[in-house]
């Protein structure tokens, strides 16, 4: 399995670097953010397979992150662990509620740590990594592969995650805005025109492959993927 991405989100840089530190030395890819703001431009850009969050931050809460998360399409399923420094069950459960998946309570050890985000894991991600196959096309989520029958096609990482969200949703037509949502993040800075330049680059490719009809335009309401 490839390693999964974790974004910690702490203002206390050494136990953010502490927390990092165990998570790398366990398998894990680590992201820092010390802040909200920070946290939110590293979820548009990487994608996250989990997050712990600390509750409290410099510019909002990370309870208030959560929920904010939780309102959103594209972050709506993301794994997220409370940290915090405080024991009560009244913060516990007002975490859960939040939107949490677990919390734990400062200090821990790393090995209480690791057992609660594989735990988490496993409940968000039952059956990921199977390979998603259209027509002459088959992607790999496992080793990031992509294959026009037996060749294999080399696609940036925009373009990978662009296919493989399009594959999981064959048959459906998403806008731009969509798309900029599920594939991104959402993240201000981009406009719905570098969904088209991606399309764009991701046809090129299939193209030498003659699959590009694979991505269709649908006038008027975005995008959409067959391979019929
Ligand atoms: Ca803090």
């Amino acid at each position: 399995m490839s390693a999964r991405r974790i974004l910690v989100v702490e203002d206390e840089a050494p136990i953010r670097q502490m927390i990092a530190f165990n998570l790398s030395r366990a398998g894990f890819e680590v992201e820092e953010a010390e802040d909200c703001t920070s946290a939110r431009l590293r979820i548009a850009d990487s994608r996250p397979d989990l997050m712990l969050v600390d509750w409290m931050l410099p510019d909002s809460s990370g309870l208030e992150l959560t929920r904010t998360l939780r309102r959103e399409a594209a972050n709506r399923e993301m794994p997220i662990i409370m940290l915090t420094a405080r024991a009560e069950e009244r913060d516990k459960l007002l975490g859960l509620d939040g939107g949490a998946d677990d919390y734990i309570t400062k200090p821990f050890s790393a090995r209480e740590l690791l057992s609660r985000i594989n735990a988490v894991l496993r409940r968000a991600a039952p059956s990921a990594d199977e390979p998603l196959v259209a027509g002459d096309l088959q992607l790999d989520p496992v080793s990031h592969r992509v294959f026009v029958g037996e060749r294999e096609i080399q696609l940036g990482p925009t373009e990978y995650r662009l296919l493989k969200f399009l594959m999981e949703n064959a048959n459906r037509v998403y806008s731009r805005t969509q798309l900029l949502d599920f594939v991104w993040g959402q993240n201000v800075y981009i406009e719905e025109r570098t969904v088209d330049v991606h399309v764009r680059r991701l046809r090129k490719v299939l193209e030498e492959y003659k699959v590009a009809h694979y991505i269709q335009t649908v006038r008027g309401a975005g995008y959409r993927f067959s391979a019929r």
